[in-house]
């Protein structure tokens, strides 16, 4: 058993003693196969939630409804699911009630994809009743069973289709990839949150302009949020090397920047992004427009910070533009700046009051902004004795 099993593998082992079965499942059996590294490792069982309570001392209850309890064990956690068939699917979402079963293959059954719809045993045999490890050898995502069934259940579906493609460089089957063409509408009633989550794993994946152009040729893009654009806009986000981004946040700078999207705060509120990450993305966009418009600045680097700046530089170079500048030589400016924010200044507000025995008004931010504008390029030092001999050499004038 390789190294990730082999903690978990006592939880497996001891919900055999207790007479139940249990396997590894889903995307760690695919990674193992794959030979890529494993994320969270997860355990379906015959055994009921209760009775996987009763087994281990440290649980966490979290989807009980659907099944799951969270085993910790050397302070990991595993998701240890009982075997389940979905029930009735409300208007193409997750399903409404789930059925516990005894059977295995009826649980690999319910689940995405072929790839997706293995186990594993103790012994580390693998069951595979859907043909995965052939897909995976033929480097194909195919649903179980019936695309267009298994897509009116799940729309999400569609969306974790794209994703895989981006994650593992695989195609689509055939009947999968029509049925995405056919059915994308049914999108519509999939909540953006999960949508969002799936996206967010296509960008971050290992060959995003793969996935991009399959959301292309199945026109998926006109079910996303903001995004039903016109089909040759689209098409033109592909032909980039999305590859080389390393940030999420870089590849929503750079999808708004191609689409020329105007009222950013919108699209992204469309998404639901948090607000951080709007915020984020927002200071990329801003630095991304003034170095493509002005060259790089000591004033956009201050402005917009150190990772913002790294990231924007990043996009340049995606962008082959002749701004692109050497990372290390971009961080180097950054360092030598006197001042990273307007708390450096070694005077505040306060002190231009003292100073000139003036009443407070707007004019203390614009001068303190004219100050730091000076002491960012070296024309004032910044310290109290210089600053106060320059405001009062201003003040006589
Ligand atoms: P990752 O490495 O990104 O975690 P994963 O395959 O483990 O990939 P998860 O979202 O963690 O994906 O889901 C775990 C497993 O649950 C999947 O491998 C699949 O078997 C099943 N599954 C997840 N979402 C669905 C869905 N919408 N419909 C059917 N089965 C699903
Ligand atoms: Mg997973």
């Amino acid at each position: 058993m390789k190294e990730p099993f082999i903690h978990p593998l006592y939880i497996i082992e001891k919900l055999e003693t207790a007479g139940y079965e249990a396997y590894f499942v889903g995307g760690a059996v695919r990674d193992l196969i794959l030979n890529r590294t494993i994320g969270d490792i997860d355990i379906a069982t015959s055994a009921r939630p209760e009775q996987v309570m009763e087994l281990f001392p440290k649980t966490i209850h979290v989807g009980i409804e659907h099944g799951t309890v969270v085993v910790v064990h050397e302070n990991e956690t595993y998701e240890v699911t009982t075997f389940r068939s979905e029930g009735e699917y409300d208007d193409f979402r997750r399903p409404s009630s789930v059925t516990f079963i005894s059977s295995l293959i009826e649980d690999l059954q319910r689940r995405d994809f072929t790839i997706n719809a293995m186990a594993m045993n103790a012994k580390g045999e693998i069951i595979d009743p859907f043909n995965g490890r052939e897909d995976l050898r033929n480097q194909l995502i195919r649903t179980v069973g019936n695309a267009k069934e298994r897509f009116h259940e799940d729309a999400l579906r569609m969306m974790r289709a794209v994703r895989f493609v981006s994650q593992l460089a695989f195609s689509l089957s055939d009947q999968t990839k029509r049925a995405i063409q056919q059915y994308g509408e049914l999108l519509r009633h999939v909540s953006i949150e999960r949508i969002t989550v799936e996206f967010e794993k296509m960008l971050s994946g290992k060959r995003p302009s793969l996935a991009l152009a399959l959301v292309a040729d199945t026109e998926l893009y006109r079910y996303l949020p903001q995004l039903n654009v016109d089909p040759q806009k689209f098409r033109s986000v592909c032909a980039h090397d999305w590859m080389m981004l390393q940030r999420v946040s870089e590849s929503w700078t750079l999808l708004v920047h191609l689409l020329d999207i105007q009222d950013k705060q919108a699209f992204f509120k469309s998404w639901k992004l948090s607000n951080k990450q709007i915020k984020d993305i927002q200071l990329q966009s801003i630095g991304l427009r003034d170095v493509l418009e002005n060259g790089w600045s000591k004033r956009i680097m201050y402005t917009i910070g150190e990772q913002a700046s790294v990231s924007v530089n990043r996009i340049l170079q995606l962008l082959r533009s002749n701004e692109y500048m050497n990372e290390h030589e971009l961080l180097y400016i950054y360092s030598e700046l006197p001042i990273h924010s307007l708390k450096d200044l070694d005077i505040n507000g306060q002190d231009l009051l003292v100073w000139t025995g003036k009443k407070g008004g707007p004019w203390v931010s614009q001068l303190l902004k004219e100050i730091e504008e000076k002491v960012l390029y070296n024309e004032l030092m910044n310290t109290k004795s210089s600053i106060r001999k320059w405001v009062q050499s201003c003040s006589q004038i």
